[in-house]
Protein backbone atom coordinates (compact mmCIF):
# COMPACT_ATOMS: atom_id res chain seq x y z
CA UNK A 1 0.00 0.00 0.00
CA UNK A 2 0.99 3.59 -0.88
CA UNK A 3 0.66 7.06 0.79
CA UNK A 4 -0.13 9.89 -1.91
CA UNK A 5 -0.06 13.02 -0.95
CA UNK A 6 -1.06 16.04 -2.78
CA UNK A 7 -0.80 19.66 -1.61
CA UNK A 8 -2.98 22.78 -1.99
CA UNK A 9 -2.20 23.74 -5.77
CA UNK A 10 -2.76 20.33 -7.07
CA UNK A 11 -6.22 20.28 -6.21
CA UNK A 12 -6.21 23.45 -6.88
CA UNK A 13 -9.35 23.52 -9.55
CA UNK A 14 -11.88 21.44 -10.91
CA UNK A 15 -8.85 20.58 -14.05
CA UNK A 16 -6.75 19.79 -11.19
CA UNK A 17 -8.29 17.42 -8.82
CA UNK A 18 -9.52 15.59 -12.79
CA UNK A 19 -5.75 15.15 -13.13
CA UNK A 20 -5.24 14.09 -9.74
CA UNK A 21 -8.20 11.46 -9.86
CA UNK A 22 -6.35 10.01 -12.96
CA UNK A 23 -2.58 9.82 -11.24
CA UNK A 24 -4.68 7.87 -8.04
CA UNK A 25 -6.32 5.13 -9.87
CA UNK A 26 -3.72 3.09 -10.71
CA UNK A 27 -5.31 -0.02 -9.53
CA UNK A 28 -3.87 -0.38 -6.52
CA UNK A 29 -5.53 0.45 -2.87
CA UNK A 30 -3.96 3.25 -2.10
CA UNK A 31 -4.33 6.10 0.61
CA UNK A 32 -4.77 9.44 -0.65
CA UNK A 33 -4.06 12.76 1.42
CA UNK A 34 -5.49 15.84 0.23
CA UNK A 35 -4.52 19.75 1.51
CA UNK A 36 -7.25 21.97 1.20
CA UNK A 37 -7.98 23.96 -2.41
CA UNK A 38 -5.06 26.27 -2.74
CA UNK A 39 -5.81 29.55 -1.23
CA UNK A 40 -8.33 27.94 1.49
CA UNK A 41 -6.47 27.81 4.66
CA UNK A 42 -5.01 31.28 4.19
CA UNK A 43 -8.99 32.44 2.95
CA UNK A 44 -9.75 30.40 6.66
CA UNK A 45 -7.17 32.42 8.88
CA UNK A 46 -8.31 35.57 6.96
CA UNK A 47 -11.93 34.53 8.26
CA UNK A 48 -10.79 34.09 11.36
CA UNK A 49 -8.90 36.98 11.73
CA UNK A 50 -11.84 39.56 11.50
CA UNK A 51 -13.83 36.89 13.42
CA UNK A 52 -10.77 38.02 16.45
CA UNK A 53 -11.46 41.47 15.96
CA UNK A 54 -15.17 41.22 15.79
CA UNK A 55 -15.67 42.23 12.59
CA UNK A 56 -18.50 39.84 11.66
CA UNK A 57 -19.24 41.48 7.90
CA UNK A 58 -15.12 41.70 7.41
CA UNK A 59 -15.84 37.76 7.81
CA UNK A 60 -18.90 37.42 5.82
CA UNK A 61 -17.71 39.00 2.99
CA UNK A 62 -14.76 36.40 2.46
CA UNK A 63 -17.02 33.38 3.28
CA UNK A 64 -19.67 34.50 0.70
CA UNK A 65 -16.55 34.85 -1.84
CA UNK A 66 -15.44 31.54 -0.71
CA UNK A 67 -18.23 29.50 -1.00
CA UNK A 68 -19.44 31.58 -4.65
CA UNK A 69 -15.74 29.75 -6.00
CA UNK A 70 -16.39 26.60 -4.60
CA UNK A 71 -19.70 26.33 -6.11
CA UNK A 72 -17.98 27.35 -9.18
CA UNK A 73 -15.86 24.52 -9.24
CA UNK A 74 -18.44 22.15 -8.20
CA UNK A 75 -20.58 23.27 -11.87
CA UNK A 76 -17.15 23.39 -13.38
CA UNK A 77 -16.17 19.06 -11.95
CA UNK A 78 -19.27 16.72 -11.62
CA UNK A 79 -20.75 15.80 -15.21
CA UNK A 80 -24.56 14.22 -13.39
CA UNK A 81 -27.31 16.96 -12.09
CA UNK A 82 -27.42 14.39 -9.34
CA UNK A 83 -23.83 14.78 -8.35
CA UNK A 84 -24.06 18.94 -8.24
CA UNK A 85 -26.74 19.23 -6.14
CA UNK A 86 -25.51 16.54 -3.30
CA UNK A 87 -22.10 18.67 -3.77
CA UNK A 88 -23.58 21.96 -3.28
CA UNK A 89 -25.34 20.80 -0.65
CA UNK A 90 -22.30 19.73 1.50
CA UNK A 91 -20.45 22.49 0.32
CA UNK A 92 -23.37 24.59 1.61
CA UNK A 93 -23.57 23.04 5.05
CA UNK A 94 -19.39 24.07 5.41
CA UNK A 95 -20.05 27.35 4.63
CA UNK A 96 -23.29 28.18 6.83
CA UNK A 97 -21.10 25.73 9.61
CA UNK A 98 -18.23 28.55 9.28
CA UNK A 99 -20.77 31.36 9.38
CA UNK A 100 -22.64 29.96 12.88
CA UNK A 101 -19.10 31.20 14.39
CA UNK A 102 -19.82 35.03 13.24
CA UNK A 103 -22.44 35.09 15.96
CA UNK A 104 -20.21 33.84 18.92
CA UNK A 105 -17.13 34.42 20.94
CA UNK A 106 -14.70 33.46 18.79
CA UNK A 107 -11.54 31.91 20.43
CA UNK A 108 -7.97 29.62 18.84
CA UNK A 109 -10.72 26.29 19.25
CA UNK A 110 -13.15 28.10 16.91
CA UNK A 111 -10.32 29.14 14.68
CA UNK A 112 -9.02 25.46 14.58
CA UNK A 113 -12.69 23.97 13.68
CA UNK A 114 -12.97 26.92 10.79
CA UNK A 115 -9.58 26.23 9.69
CA UNK A 116 -10.56 22.20 9.69
CA UNK A 117 -13.26 23.34 6.72
CA UNK A 118 -10.84 23.54 3.98
CA UNK A 119 -9.67 20.01 3.80
CA UNK A 120 -12.93 17.98 5.41
CA UNK A 121 -14.21 19.99 1.79
CA UNK A 122 -11.23 18.79 -0.67
CA UNK A 123 -12.05 15.37 0.34
CA UNK A 124 -15.81 15.45 -0.15
CA UNK A 125 -15.42 17.04 -3.24
CA UNK A 126 -12.81 14.54 -4.68
CA UNK A 127 -14.45 11.31 -3.26
CA UNK A 128 -17.53 12.25 -4.52
CA UNK A 129 -15.89 13.00 -8.22
CA UNK A 130 -14.42 9.69 -7.84
CA UNK A 131 -17.92 7.81 -7.19
CA UNK A 132 -19.22 9.29 -10.02
CA UNK A 133 -16.57 8.07 -12.33
CA UNK A 134 -17.51 4.65 -11.01
CA UNK A 135 -14.79 4.32 -8.51
CA UNK A 136 -15.04 2.85 -5.39
CA UNK A 137 -13.62 5.71 -2.77
CA UNK A 138 -13.97 5.74 0.75
CA UNK A 139 -13.48 8.64 2.61
CA UNK A 140 -11.41 8.02 5.90
CA UNK A 141 -12.21 10.75 8.52
CA UNK A 142 -8.95 12.24 9.97
CA UNK A 143 -10.85 13.37 12.75
CA UNK A 144 -11.56 10.20 14.00
CA UNK A 145 -8.01 8.49 13.89
CA UNK A 146 -5.06 11.22 13.64
CA UNK A 147 -4.45 12.62 17.11
CA UNK A 148 -2.17 14.45 19.31
CA UNK A 149 -1.37 13.76 22.67
CA UNK A 150 -0.74 15.86 25.87
CA UNK A 151 2.51 17.43 24.56
CA UNK A 152 1.19 18.06 21.06
CA UNK A 153 3.07 15.29 19.63
CA UNK A 154 1.07 12.47 17.54
CA UNK A 155 -0.03 9.42 19.24
CA UNK A 156 1.03 6.60 16.78
CA UNK A 157 -0.07 3.99 18.96
CA UNK A 158 -3.72 5.56 18.82
CA UNK A 159 -3.58 6.30 15.11
CA UNK A 160 -2.41 2.82 14.27
CA UNK A 161 -5.07 1.41 15.68
CA UNK A 162 -8.22 3.97 15.11
CA UNK A 163 -6.73 3.87 11.51
CA UNK A 164 -6.66 0.17 11.00
CA UNK A 165 -10.22 -0.04 12.46
CA UNK A 166 -11.09 2.50 10.05
CA UNK A 167 -10.01 0.49 6.97
CA UNK A 168 -11.36 -2.98 8.04
CA UNK A 169 -14.96 -1.14 7.95
CA UNK A 170 -14.76 -1.03 4.29
CA UNK A 171 -12.62 -4.01 3.11
CA UNK A 172 -14.27 -3.31 -0.39
CA UNK A 173 -13.09 -0.28 -1.26
CA UNK A 174 -10.72 0.62 -4.24
CA UNK A 175 -9.30 3.79 -2.59
CA UNK A 176 -9.03 5.74 0.51
CA UNK A 177 -9.37 9.42 0.76
CA UNK A 178 -8.14 11.11 3.53
CA UNK A 179 -7.72 14.81 4.81
CA UNK A 180 -4.51 16.15 5.41
CA UNK A 181 -3.09 18.52 8.16
CA UNK A 182 -6.73 17.61 10.67
CA UNK A 183 -6.43 16.32 13.52
CA UNK A 184 -8.27 16.04 17.29
CA UNK A 185 -5.73 17.34 20.46
CA UNK A 186 -5.46 15.18 23.41
CA UNK A 187 -9.08 16.32 24.81
CA UNK A 188 -11.09 15.18 21.86
CA UNK A 189 -11.03 18.78 20.23
CA UNK A 190 -10.46 19.77 16.50
CA UNK A 191 -6.84 20.82 16.48
CA UNK A 192 -4.33 20.70 13.42
CA UNK A 193 -0.50 19.75 12.41
CA UNK A 194 0.80 23.41 11.64
CA UNK A 195 0.28 25.31 7.74
CA UNK A 196 1.57 22.84 5.62
CA UNK A 197 1.38 20.29 7.69
CA UNK A 198 -0.35 17.74 5.52
CA UNK A 199 2.96 16.02 4.29
CA UNK A 200 3.09 15.18 8.22
CA UNK A 201 -0.14 13.39 7.97
CA UNK A 202 0.82 11.75 5.00
CA UNK A 203 4.44 10.57 6.81
CA UNK A 204 2.25 9.69 10.00
CA UNK A 205 0.14 7.55 8.19
CA UNK A 206 2.77 5.96 6.02
CA UNK A 207 4.08 4.61 9.29
CA UNK A 208 1.15 3.77 11.13
CA UNK A 209 0.08 1.17 8.02
CA UNK A 210 3.68 0.26 6.89
CA UNK A 211 3.14 1.19 3.69
CA UNK A 212 5.94 0.81 0.81
CA UNK A 213 6.48 4.42 0.36
CA UNK A 214 4.98 7.71 0.78
CA UNK A 215 4.41 10.10 -2.28
CA UNK A 216 4.30 13.81 -1.47
CA UNK A 217 2.90 15.13 -5.16
CA UNK A 218 3.19 18.89 -5.36
CA UNK A 219 3.35 21.77 -8.55
CA UNK A 220 7.49 21.46 -9.01
CA UNK A 221 9.56 18.03 -10.25
CA UNK A 222 11.45 17.24 -6.50
CA UNK A 223 13.37 19.00 -4.22
CA UNK A 224 15.77 21.41 -6.33
CA UNK A 225 19.52 21.91 -5.19
CA UNK A 226 18.08 25.86 -4.75
CA UNK A 227 15.00 27.26 -3.94
CA UNK A 228 13.60 28.29 -7.22
CA UNK A 229 11.56 30.79 -6.04
CA UNK A 230 14.85 32.58 -5.17
CA UNK A 231 17.71 31.77 -7.27
CA UNK A 232 16.63 31.15 -11.45
CA UNK A 233 18.50 28.31 -12.36
CA UNK A 234 17.79 25.53 -10.75
CA UNK A 235 17.57 21.48 -11.11
CA UNK A 236 16.03 18.81 -9.17
CA UNK A 237 17.83 16.52 -6.54
CA UNK A 238 17.18 12.68 -7.42
CA UNK A 239 18.49 11.00 -4.15
CA UNK A 240 18.46 12.55 -0.40
CA UNK A 241 19.37 10.95 2.59
CA UNK A 242 16.46 11.39 5.16
CA UNK A 243 18.59 13.64 7.66
CA UNK A 244 19.73 15.57 4.34
CA UNK A 245 15.97 16.36 3.98
CA UNK A 246 15.05 17.14 7.18
CA UNK A 247 17.83 19.88 6.99
CA UNK A 248 16.71 21.49 4.04
CA UNK A 249 13.12 21.11 5.39
CA UNK A 250 13.14 23.08 7.91
CA UNK A 251 16.20 25.50 6.76
CA UNK A 252 13.69 26.67 4.17
CA UNK A 253 12.50 24.62 1.72
CA UNK A 254 8.93 24.50 1.53
CA UNK A 255 8.45 21.51 -0.67
CA UNK A 256 8.56 19.18 2.15
CA UNK A 257 7.16 20.14 5.89
CA UNK A 258 9.96 19.20 8.42
CA UNK A 259 8.08 17.07 10.34
CA UNK A 260 7.33 15.46 7.51
CA UNK A 261 10.85 13.36 7.58
CA UNK A 262 11.15 11.67 10.97
CA UNK A 263 8.25 9.34 10.84
CA UNK A 264 9.08 7.89 7.56
CA UNK A 265 12.61 8.02 8.68
CA UNK A 266 12.31 5.72 11.70
CA UNK A 267 10.18 3.54 9.89
CA UNK A 268 12.02 3.12 6.79
CA UNK A 269 9.94 4.54 4.39
CA UNK A 270 10.86 5.65 0.83
CA UNK A 271 9.34 9.03 0.18
CA UNK A 272 9.45 10.43 -3.03
CA UNK A 273 8.43 13.92 -4.04
CA UNK A 274 6.87 14.02 -7.27
CA UNK A 275 5.20 16.40 -9.74
CA UNK A 276 1.46 16.79 -10.44
CA UNK A 277 1.70 18.90 -13.26
CA UNK A 278 4.28 16.62 -14.81
CA UNK A 279 3.64 13.06 -13.34
CA UNK A 280 6.18 10.86 -15.24
CA UNK A 281 9.04 13.30 -14.19
CA UNK A 282 11.65 11.45 -11.92
CA UNK A 283 11.30 14.01 -8.85
CA UNK A 284 13.41 12.89 -5.80
CA UNK A 285 13.39 9.82 -3.70
CA UNK A 286 14.17 10.37 0.15
CA UNK A 287 15.61 7.04 1.89
CA UNK A 288 18.28 6.25 4.45
CA UNK A 289 21.08 5.83 1.52
CA UNK A 290 23.51 8.31 1.44
CA UNK A 291 25.19 9.33 -2.03
CA UNK A 292 29.12 9.49 -1.00
CA UNK A 293 31.10 13.13 -1.74
CA UNK A 294 28.18 14.96 -3.10
CA UNK A 295 26.51 18.43 -1.53
CA UNK A 296 23.06 18.11 -2.98
CA UNK A 297 21.12 21.53 -2.14
CA UNK A 298 20.57 25.00 -0.40
CA UNK A 299 18.04 26.31 1.57
CA UNK A 300 17.86 29.36 3.71
CA UNK A 301 15.53 30.12 6.60
CA UNK A 302 14.94 33.82 7.19
CA UNK A 303 13.80 36.07 10.38
CA UNK A 304 16.21 34.99 12.20
CA UNK A 305 17.80 36.67 15.61
CA UNK A 306 21.75 35.90 16.26
CA UNK A 307 22.40 36.84 20.21
CA UNK A 308 26.00 36.24 21.46
CA UNK A 309 26.71 36.39 24.94
CA UNK A 310 30.47 37.69 25.92
CA UNK A 311 31.52 36.47 29.07
CA UNK A 312 32.68 38.78 31.34
CA UNK A 313 33.94 37.05 34.36
CA UNK A 314 34.47 33.17 33.90
CA UNK A 315 35.45 33.15 30.22
CA UNK A 316 33.65 29.81 29.78
CA UNK A 317 33.72 27.82 32.85
CA UNK A 318 32.43 25.19 33.30
CA UNK A 319 28.20 25.55 33.55
CA UNK A 320 28.42 28.86 31.81
CA UNK A 321 26.78 26.93 28.52
CA UNK A 322 24.39 25.50 30.79
CA UNK A 323 23.01 28.79 32.07
CA UNK A 324 22.95 30.38 29.18
CA UNK A 325 20.97 27.30 28.33
CA UNK A 326 18.56 27.28 30.60
CA UNK A 327 17.63 30.41 29.97
CA UNK A 328 16.31 29.65 27.01
CA UNK A 329 15.14 26.77 27.65
CA UNK A 330 12.61 28.47 30.33
CA UNK A 331 10.81 31.16 27.68
CA UNK A 332 10.64 27.82 25.86
CA UNK A 333 12.63 28.99 23.20
CA UNK A 334 14.80 26.38 20.69
CA UNK A 335 18.20 27.40 19.17
CA UNK A 336 18.98 26.72 16.16
CA UNK A 337 22.80 27.46 15.58
CA UNK A 338 25.60 27.47 18.11
CA UNK A 339 29.47 28.73 17.83
CA UNK A 340 31.38 29.34 20.76
CA UNK A 341 34.46 30.72 21.28
CA UNK A 342 36.71 30.71 24.59
CA UNK A 343 35.21 34.26 25.80
CA UNK A 344 31.85 33.57 24.70
CA UNK A 345 29.04 32.41 22.63
CA UNK A 346 26.64 33.27 19.43
CA UNK A 347 23.37 31.35 19.08
CA UNK A 348 20.68 31.67 16.53
CA UNK A 349 17.05 31.79 17.70
CA UNK A 350 13.70 32.37 14.78
CA UNK A 351 11.24 32.80 17.72
CA UNK A 352 11.71 36.16 18.73
CA UNK A 353 8.12 36.00 21.46
CA UNK A 354 10.14 36.51 24.67
CA UNK A 355 13.53 38.08 23.25
CA UNK A 356 13.62 40.70 25.39
CA UNK A 357 12.92 39.02 28.96
CA UNK A 358 15.88 36.40 27.16
CA UNK A 359 18.43 39.18 26.84
CA UNK A 360 17.71 40.59 30.17
CA UNK A 361 18.44 36.98 31.93
CA UNK A 362 21.71 36.37 29.68
CA UNK A 363 22.89 39.63 31.19
CA UNK A 364 23.42 38.63 34.26
CA UNK A 365 26.66 36.00 32.81
CA UNK A 366 27.85 38.65 30.54
CA UNK A 367 27.67 41.17 27.64
CA UNK A 368 24.67 41.09 25.04
CA UNK A 369 25.07 41.68 21.34
CA UNK A 370 21.48 41.05 19.35
CA UNK A 371 21.56 40.91 15.42
CA UNK A 372 18.02 41.30 13.86
CA UNK A 373 16.74 39.85 10.62
CA UNK A 374 19.46 37.52 9.80
CA UNK A 375 18.99 34.51 7.47
CA UNK A 376 20.39 30.65 8.17
CA UNK A 377 22.02 29.28 4.82
CA UNK A 378 21.93 25.78 4.73
CA UNK A 379 24.28 23.66 2.45
CA UNK A 380 23.23 19.69 2.73
CA UNK A 381 24.84 17.10 1.38
CA UNK A 382 27.35 14.12 2.38
CA UNK A 383 29.62 16.55 4.86
CA UNK A 384 31.13 13.78 6.83
CA UNK A 385 34.58 15.81 8.04
CA UNK A 386 36.63 13.36 6.50
CA UNK A 387 35.65 14.67 3.05
CA UNK A 388 37.89 17.71 2.14
CA UNK A 389 37.26 20.69 0.07
CA UNK A 390 32.85 20.89 0.23
CA UNK A 391 33.55 23.28 3.54
CA UNK A 392 36.18 25.61 1.87
CA UNK A 393 33.70 25.75 -1.25
CA UNK A 394 31.15 27.09 0.92
CA UNK A 395 32.96 29.69 2.28
CA UNK A 396 34.77 30.60 -1.15
CA UNK A 397 31.24 30.87 -3.00
CA UNK A 398 30.64 33.47 0.65
CA UNK A 399 33.87 35.21 0.16
CA UNK A 400 32.11 38.82 -0.95
CA UNK A 401 29.28 38.56 2.01
CA UNK A 402 29.58 38.96 5.29
CA UNK A 403 29.54 36.17 7.49
CA UNK A 404 27.90 36.21 11.29
CA UNK A 405 27.83 32.59 11.90
CA UNK A 406 29.61 29.28 10.70
CA UNK A 407 28.50 25.70 12.25
CA UNK A 408 30.03 22.70 10.83
CA UNK A 409 30.14 19.36 12.44
CA UNK A 410 27.12 19.10 14.25
CA UNK A 411 25.75 16.37 11.93
CA UNK A 412 27.50 14.38 9.13
CA UNK A 413 24.82 16.26 6.31
CA UNK A 414 24.80 20.18 6.60
CA UNK A 415 27.39 23.33 6.97
CA UNK A 416 24.93 26.31 8.22
CA UNK A 417 25.65 29.73 7.29
CA UNK A 418 24.50 32.90 9.19
CA UNK A 419 24.31 35.78 6.75
CA UNK A 420 22.18 39.37 6.58
CA UNK A 421 18.95 38.46 5.37
CA UNK A 422 19.64 41.73 2.80
CA UNK A 423 22.72 38.97 1.46
CA UNK A 424 20.12 35.93 1.39
CA UNK A 425 19.33 36.33 -2.38
CA UNK A 426 23.08 37.00 -3.15
CA UNK A 427 24.42 34.24 -0.85
CA UNK A 428 21.96 31.31 -2.90
CA UNK A 429 23.28 32.80 -6.39
CA UNK A 430 26.82 32.31 -5.38
CA UNK A 431 26.49 29.30 -4.16
CA UNK A 432 24.62 27.32 -6.83
CA UNK A 433 27.09 28.91 -9.42
CA UNK A 434 30.47 27.51 -6.88
CA UNK A 435 28.53 24.29 -6.16
CA UNK A 436 26.59 23.37 -9.08
CA UNK A 437 27.52 25.60 -11.56
CA UNK A 438 24.60 27.21 -12.26
CA UNK A 439 23.77 31.02 -12.93
P1 LIG B 1 2.00 22.01 -1.63
O1 LIG B 1 0.90 23.01 -1.64
O2 LIG B 1 1.89 20.98 -2.69
O3 LIG B 1 2.26 21.44 -0.26
P2 LIG B 1 4.23 23.84 -1.31
O4 LIG B 1 3.95 25.22 -1.81
O5 LIG B 1 4.13 23.62 0.17
O6 LIG B 1 3.29 22.82 -2.09
O7 LIG B 1 5.68 23.37 -1.78
C1 LIG B 1 6.05 23.45 -3.14
C2 LIG B 1 6.85 24.70 -3.39
O8 LIG B 1 8.05 24.67 -2.62
C3 LIG B 1 7.34 24.84 -4.79
O9 LIG B 1 6.37 25.43 -5.62
C4 LIG B 1 8.59 25.71 -4.64
O10 LIG B 1 8.35 27.05 -4.98
C5 LIG B 1 8.91 25.67 -3.17
N1 LIG B 1 10.29 25.34 -2.89
C6 LIG B 1 11.12 26.01 -2.04
N2 LIG B 1 12.33 25.46 -2.03
C7 LIG B 1 12.31 24.41 -2.86
C8 LIG B 1 13.28 23.46 -3.29
N3 LIG B 1 14.53 23.46 -2.81
N4 LIG B 1 12.90 22.53 -4.19
C9 LIG B 1 11.65 22.50 -4.68
N5 LIG B 1 10.67 23.37 -4.32
C10 LIG B 1 11.00 24.32 -3.43
N1 LIG C 1 -4.06 23.36 4.07
C1 LIG C 1 -3.01 23.48 5.06
C2 LIG C 1 -2.17 24.70 4.76
O1 LIG C 1 -2.40 25.39 3.79
C3 LIG C 1 -2.18 22.25 5.18
C4 LIG C 1 -1.37 21.86 3.96
O2 LIG C 1 -1.66 22.29 2.85
O3 LIG C 1 -0.42 21.11 4.12
O4 LIG C 1 -1.28 25.00 5.52
MG1 LIG D 1 3.36 22.10 1.42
Amino acid sequence: MKILKFGGTSVGSAQRMREVAKLITDGEKNIVVLSAMSGTTNALVEISDYLYKKNPEGANEIINRLENTYRKHVEELYETTEYKQKVLEVIRSHFDYIRSYTKDLFTLFEEKVVLAQGELISTAMMNYYLQESGVKSVLLPALEFMRTDKNAEPDPVYIKEKLQAQLELHPDADIYITQGFICRNAYGEIDNLQRGGSDYTASLIGAALNASEIQIWTDIDGMHNNDPRIVDKTSPVRQLHFEEAAELAYFGAKILHPTCVQPAKYANIPVRLLNTMDPTAPGTIISNETEKGKIKAVAAKENITAIKIKSSRMLLAHGFLRKVFEIFESYQTSIDMICTSEVGVSVSVDNTKHLNEIVDDLKKYGTVTVDKDMCIICVAGDLDWENIGFEASVVEALKDIPVRMISYGGSNYNISILVREQDKKLALQALSRVLFNEN
